[in-house]
């Protein structure tokens, strides 16, 4: 514990934002991070509780308590080891995760949480500006053969972790870049890809290979737009070259909303304009691209998805921005002693929504209305809760207008016709099913194939896919060499 009364000295001090005016004229991150002094201070309020519940509310299990003291200490090196020990990729989740570590913090029970996100920022933008993040190369080789499908955070963190553990690792990507929802998905200004490139040729340097364009299993869903592979390898392939198959393929399938006049033009996926911003970004050229320039942009999800709509169309420059949320409008504030330590529901603004937005709760979307085969509205209805339910008020139809419609409505499962190809059983949800227990587990009904990230445990979180990633690549080498040192 750096300082004993830090936590009454010292007030949680968020990280700034440039003003929405300046970071709407480009797709660059606007996040200034704290220096080292403010590092320093905020890490003075952690209390090195007894029982850390930042740790366990931290899905990856990162040592916070250890990491803020060597913080306070001014110890960063020994800080960014103690976070590569649980996190293998912190500059992603300390831009991009929602942080449930500060929901558990103990004093985010009659206070403001110590701001670990920040800290863990801090401590990994450092390291890379000192060097410190090298390749970890095994020179001890143990003649097995991996294949990981899918380049996301799970199939990134569980190929470095089986590289670090002395297995030859080959990562297939059906598109064209590696990262997955990191790549094509997150807006580049939540958080800007450079750190994904660093990140696979610190890979590379251990010894992992990396095939884009790559497909595994099959045909492609059509409404994963994301695919830009130019081959494809059967699962018996690959079950007949590799000693072990990791799929984290993701959860691609997006919900959709099938009313009338869903095939207007006009109406996407969230998950057909967000990827094309992406790598519009990296430079890439598309003839028609779906662009919000001066429409009336309505946004259907209230959640991240729709939330990075918001901004994207934002920086398109969109006349206006609406987003609908099925759900009542949450309390500004959760009742803390009823919900601590775990994730409370509460309203979120997002950076996006800061940036220009109207929001709207307890709306259902009944149809989309156009003209000459384009959107030019959606018909609209109240919802309230009644009976624990959420019923339609009577009388309250309205209609919006609206040139674009983006569906954000969350992602329902896995592309089924890779699970399919491979045989591997589904749960209830169209999951891959590969139980998780104490010994490790991630291993599906199918010889040889593991599971693991959104693909196994349905639409989640980047830390959470890292997790997934880690322990499987345990479970793997446990299952290949019979005992691991790998962490769990
Ligand atoms: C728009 C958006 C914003 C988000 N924002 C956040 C956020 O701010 N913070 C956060 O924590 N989480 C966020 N998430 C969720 C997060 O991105 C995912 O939970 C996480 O990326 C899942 O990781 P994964 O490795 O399991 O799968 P993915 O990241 O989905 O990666 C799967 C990869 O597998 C590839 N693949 C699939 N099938 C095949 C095949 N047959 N052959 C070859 N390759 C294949 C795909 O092309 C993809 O690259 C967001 C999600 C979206 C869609
Ligand atoms: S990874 Fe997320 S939950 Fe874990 S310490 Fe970092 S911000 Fe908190």
């Amino acid at each position: 514990m750096g300082k004993v009364t830090g936590f009454m000295d010292f007030e949680r001090v968020e990280e700034a934002y440039l003003p929405p005016k300046e970071r709407l004229k480009n797709y660059k991150e606007f996040v200034i991070g704290l220096d080292d002094a403010g590092a320093k201070q905020q890490s003075a309020r952690c209390m090195d509780c007894g029982t850390p519940f930042c740790n366990s509310g931290c899905p990856v299990n990162n040592i916070i308590p250890d990491f803020n003291e060597l913080v306070f200490q001014g110890d960063w090196k020994n800080a960014i080891d103690v976070l590569h020990s649980t996190n293998n990729f912190p500059e992603f989740t300390g831009r991009i995760c929602p942080a449930p570590c500060e929901a558990a913090c103990t004093l985010n029970v009659n206070d403001d949480a110590v701001g670990i996100k920040s800290i863990e920022h801090a401590i990994i933008d450092r390291a890379w500006a000192e060097d410190w993040v090298q390749p970890v190369v095994n020179t001890h080789k143990t003649g097995k053969c991996i294949a990981v499908v899918g380049s996301g955070p799970a199939g990134l963190a569980a190929a470095q972790q089986l590289a670090r553990a002395g297995h030859d690792v080959t990562v297939f990507e059906k598109n064209d870049r590696v990262g997955g929802l990191l790549r094509y998905g997150i807006p580049d200004f939540k958080m800007e890809k450079v750190h994904i490139d660093r990140r696979v040729q610190q890979m590379q340097a251990e010894g992992v290979t990396f095939k884009t364009g790559v497909l595994v299993a099959g045909m492609p869903n059509d409404s994963v737009v994301t695919n830009w592979s130019k081959e494809t390898v059967s699962p018996q392939a690959l079950t007949a070259q590799f000693d072990a198959v990791l799929l984290t393929g993701g959860s691609e399938q997006s919900r959709d909303l099938p009313v009338k006049g869903r095939d207007l033009a006009g109406v996407h996926f969230a998950m057909e304009m967000l990827p094309q911003q992406n790598k519009v970004n990296a430079g890439d050229e598309f003839k028609t691209q779906i662009r919000a320039d001066g429409k009336h942009v309505v946004v259907i999800g209230g959640g991240d998805t729709g939330s990075d709509c918001v901004g994207t169309s934002n920086r398109h420059g969109a006349a206006s921005v609406t987003q609908f949320e099925l759900m009542a409008q949450p309390p500004d504030q959760e009742d803390k002693p009823l919900v601590w330590p775990y994730w409370p529901i509460k309203l979120r603004t997002s950076s996006s929504h800061a940036e220009g937005c109207v929001r709207e709760f307890a709306i259902a979307t009944k149809e989309f209305v156009g003209e000459k085969g384009h959107v030019t509205g959606v018909k609209t209805v109240r919802l309230e809760l009644t009976d624990g339910k959420m019923t339609e008020v009577a009388g309250s139809e309205q209609l919006l207008k609206a040139d674009l419609v983006l569906l954000a409505m969350g992602f329902a499962n896995p592309v089924p016709t890779v699970l399919d190809a491979f045989g591997v059983n589904k749960d209830m949800r169209g999951n891959a099913q590969a139980s998780v227990d104490e010994e490790g587990g991630y291993y599906t009904n199918v010889d040889k194939v593991f599971a693991a990230g959104d693909m196994r445990r349905g639409q989640s979180l980047v830390v959470w896919a890292i997790r997934e990633g880690r322990q499987a690549a345990r479970a793997i080498d446990q299952y290949l060499m019979g005992v691991s040192v790998l962490p769990r």
